[in-house]
């Protein structure tokens, strides 16, 4: 009977499991105990990497190397891997939440005919079923679902999911299966490294600081920059500002650009729509800073100043930099 719980790793495209790996391990560790297992579709795994996903808890790692893994295709990974469930029949197939698992893990469960709950914020056995909830109408309500029959395919929200410590004397077995890899009928002709701001990605961070409309200009997003270097966090934005061409829909957050769950959210001249919501509201606490005191945000955030974001920025990164003794 199929008993173990595999894990999708995403990496760095550098050879290394990106950190909400262990989010993704320490979940299914606590659903499975010892059944969990990392599988790695990828040109190059690193030993280190290898290592890292042992020490969160892989009992066994598959690796699936092979130069036509990158960059990144559905029409070559999915049969890869629908290859090698067939084969071996995991109970579940967990990944998080990122760009391309996002596309690959809903072609996989649609090849494997198989269940899929996407952007799962929450696991849990139910007798013999697993149970995830996600979020549905862009965040305004939760549902619970199961699944008819294995593989329990899901995607797991970042930020969201306790993340496995880090063992460094567990190890895991390594399997490298071979698998047929299918042409690929597409071709990458060009690809363009965005320009590194030097904070966390927005997907990633623990703290994110949002600019709206009330930024006024693209080149007030320095001083949220400059907050974001003393604390640590990435910079992203509201759809208006975006739309305005103020910043990159990279760092669009809400319901049409990328969803967060940091630890901490700072808004800045955010209104909070509905569909700026959508993309953050389960952050762990939310703090809003608008000059509107009839603003929406106001409603969902934890911490609100009235007043404006251009006198409590600079003085709140001045607070934040003798806290931190970084002046
Ligand atoms: C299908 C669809 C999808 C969408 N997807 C998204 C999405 O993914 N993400 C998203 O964000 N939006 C999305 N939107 C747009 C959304 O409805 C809002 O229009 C948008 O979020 C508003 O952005 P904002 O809060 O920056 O601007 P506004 O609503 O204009 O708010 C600006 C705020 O700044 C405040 N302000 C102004 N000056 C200052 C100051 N000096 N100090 C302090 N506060 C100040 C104002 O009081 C105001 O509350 C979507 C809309 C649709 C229809």
């Amino acid at each position: 009977m199929a008993t173990a719980y595999w894990c999708i790793v995403e990496d760095d495209r550098k050879g290394s499991p990106k950190k909400v790996m262990a989010e993704v391990l320490g979940e299914a560790g606590r659903l499975a105990g010892a059944n969990v297992e990392a599988v790695w579709l990828t040109d190059k795994a690193s030993d280190e990497g290898i290592k890292q996903l042992g020490a969160w808890g892989a009992s066994k790692v598959w690796v699936l190397e092979n130069a036509a893994f990158a960059p990144y295709m559905g029409e070559v990974w999915v049969p890869a891997l629908a290859e090698l469930v067939a084969k071996e029949s995991p109970k579940a197939i967990f990944a998080p939440v990122t760009s391309r698992m996002r596309e690959f893990v809903a072609r996989l469960a649609a090849r494997l005919g198989a269940g899929l709950s996407a952007d799962s914020v929450a696991l849990a056995m139910e007798g013999d079923a697993l149970v995830a909830t996600r979020p549905v109408y862009a965040g305004k309500l939760l549902a619970k679902m199961t699944w008819a029959k294995t593989p329990w395919i899901a995607t797991l929200r970042p930020n969201v999911f306790k993340p496995a410590e880090s063992a460094a004397g567990k190890s895991a077995q390594v399997e490298k299966p071979s698998v047929k890899i299918p042409a690929a009928r597409m071709k990458l002709v060009e690809r363009r490294e965005e320009v590194s701001t030097g904070l966390p990605e927005l997907t990633e961070a623990e703290i994110v600081i949002s600019g709206g409309r009330g930024m006024k200009g693209p080149e007030n997003y320095v001083i949220l920059e400059d907050m974001g270097k003393v604390i640590g966090a990435a910079v992203g934005a509201s759809r208006a500002a975006v739309d305005a061409g103020w910043r990159p829909h990279r760092f669009q957050i809400g319901q049409t650009g990328r969803t967060i769950s940091p630890k901490l959210y700072l808004g800045f001249g955010v209104s909070g729509a509905i569909q700026h919501l959508a993309g953050m509201r389960t952050s762990k606490i939310i703090v809003a800073v608008n000059k509107d005191p009839e603003a929406p945000i106001f409603k969902i955030a934890d911490y609100g100043i009235v007043a404006d974001l251009f006198e409590v920025v600079p003085a709140l990164t001045d607070e934040f930099k003798r806290l931190l003794d970084k002046s």
